[in-house]
């Protein structure tokens, strides 16, 4: 196997454990980037000799090399298998990710979204043709429909930020429907940086709103801000502090009065599906993300999928395409001219969504029943309340809870140990864990989310738990060389984020030594 190019030292090694010959450590493999393993004239392919013809390329054929590395199909397979064992997975172990719900994918559901009739459809399809993949996505919608006590729901969206882009395009709609021009967005400090980012994003201007010493919202500084130019507010509920909002039908009440719309960031739905419908709370358009929520997967920029849920109020301005059923089967509306009412806004993709996050969600809709998706919410708020009760005494929590889904610690048990909020994440990482959400929220010093879901068992919860006790128990017993420059066994050691932020190297180049790169 071609050696060429790799990190011989092995920049992440434990200084305590002696360098190895080849670079390896134990079954964990020291891996190259593919084009330093690659080599000229290696494929994997045998194919036939092309008999010789004129070129009909004239000035455009390619002059110099392709460029494209060179392997066998087992250095691939080996290659991709090694990248992937450096990789952390839901699948590997617990990932406390607060606010982005790392729960299990069930099987069933992968099974599900493979069978062939879902798998290998094509959007351009006659729909006469798919009508049992139509049938699915309107069962899909009834269950939307029914969980959040809303109107109608938008399917198209890709994600939740994608969902937030969708909800507020409907609320600019609805506004210019009524001939007027409010330019503002209130949106709570505590709030996802997606919130601003969208409401600014789709041209409005973003006014923040101050949370109470208790992590909720302070619904008093959000009535003053109200006004004739406010066309939204975007409210998380449950909040990211994990908190529910307890003056959140005041709140959409007096939205409602000043004119404005009520925008629910849904992200957190997991944490009262089946419990509180987000209808009975005045909320005029919310995203879903399928992917957390109902289980399917996520991280690395996978697909998602974050349907939107509207009003009655807002359902006329919700985006092309429309799925209607009637005598004929399923059929979409892709086109205005084609509706008897309504203005949707315009739409926001090609096609229809994504369907092997539809099959997913569904396939757990209807594996765990209306009960089974409540008792996920409620096994979700007891998993994180049982994590915040053991770690409080130890860990520092903001407030005292109890809490939802997630549960939020601050820095300030750490207060003169010199050990910070990301030594502590990073000595994590030794720990074999995946560490929790930090620094967000940010009304918080310090902030450590920690989202366990309701799919580890106790045993997990005890081990993690055991280990976040001692490792608080050695940062204030000033065991500072446990926190220095972790993680130790990593396959990389504490990375500069900073460098690699403002400086990436994008780019491959031969002579770029692998210890100058942005790691
Ligand atoms: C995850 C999340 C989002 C964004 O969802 P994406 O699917 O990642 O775009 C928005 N708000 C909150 C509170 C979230 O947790």
């Amino acid at each position: 196997m071609n050696n060429q190019g790799r990190p011989t030292a092995v920049a992440g090694m434990a200084e305590t454990a002696p360098a190895t010959i080849s670079g390896d450590r134990g079954l964990d493999h020291e891996e190259g980037l593919i084009f330093e393993l690659g080599r000229d004239g290696m494929t994997g392919v045998d194919l036939p000799q092309t008999q010789v013809s004129e070129s009909r390329l004239g000035g455009q054929r390619r002059k110099g090399a392709i460029g494209l590395p060179g392997l066998s199909e087992p250095e691939v397979v080996r290659h991709y298998v090694r990248l992937s064992r450096m990789n952390y997975a839901i699948d590997s172990g617990l990932y406390p990710l607060g606010s982005c719900t790392m729960k299990h994918n069930p099987r069933l559901n992968e099974k599900m979204a493979r069978l062939p009739g879902f798998a290998d459809i094509h959007p351009l399809q006659p729909q006469k043709t798919v009508q049992g993949a139509l049938a699915l996505i309107s069962e899909l919608m009834r269950w939307l429909t029914t969980l959040t006590g809303m109107h109608s729901v938008a399917m198209s969206p890709k994600a939740g930020a994608h969902g937030e882009l969708c909800g507020l395009l409907a609320i600019r709609a609805a506004m210019e429907a009524r001939g007027e021009d409010r330019k503002r967005i209130l949106v709570p400090e505590s709030a996802h940086g997606t919130n601003p980012a969208t409401a600014a994003l789709a041209g409005f201007t973003v006014e923040e709103v101050p949370a109470t010493s208790g992590g909720h919202v302070d619904a008093d500084a959000l009535e003053a801000k109200l006004g004739p130019d406010v066309a939204a507010i975007m409210l998380t509920n449950p909040n990211t502090c994990g908190l529910f909002e307890p003056r959140v039908l005041e709140m959409a009440n007096a939205v409602r009065k000043a004119g404005a719309y009520f925008y629910c960031d849904g992200a957190n739905f997991n944490a009262i599906a089946g419990r509180v419908r987000p209808g009975d709370l005045g909320v005029d358009a919310m995203h879903i993300n399928l992917h957390k929520t109902f289980s399917t997967p996520h991280g690395g920029g996978g697909p998602g999928a974050g349907p939107v849920v509207f009003s009655k109020a807002l359902a006329p301005f919700a985006p092309l395409p429309l799925l209607i059923h009637d005598d004929a089967g399923f059929r979409y509306i892709e086109n205005r001219e084609d509706l008897e009412t309504g203005s949707p806004f315009g739409r926001m993709c090609a096609f229809h969504g994504q369907m092997g996050m539809f099959v997913r969600a569904l396939a757990y809709m209807l594996s765990h029943g209306a009960d089974g998706v409540r008792q996920a919410s409620e096994d979700a708020v007891l998993s994180a309340n049982y994590i915040l009760a053991s770690l409080k005494d130890v860990m520092s929590a903001p407030f005292p809870g109890p809490c939802m889904h997630e549960a939020l610690f601050d820095d300030s048990f750490l207060d003169g140990t010199g050990v910070t909020t990301l030594d502590f994440a990073k000595a994590m990482i030794d720990e074999g864990y995946h560490p929790m959400t930090m620094y967000f929220p940010l009304v918080v010093h310090g902030a450590m989310l920690i989202e366990p879901t309701e799919s580890e068992s106790k045993e997990s919860l005890d081990r993690f738990i055991h280990v976040l006790r001692v490792l608080a128990g050695e940062a204030k017993a000033g065991n500072r060389a446990r926190f220095d420059g972790a993680p130790r066994f990593a396959p990389r050691r504490r990375l500069d984020e900073t460098r690699a932020a403002r400086k990436p190297i994008l780019r491959w180049t031969q002579k770029t030594p692998v210890a100058d790169a942005a790691e």
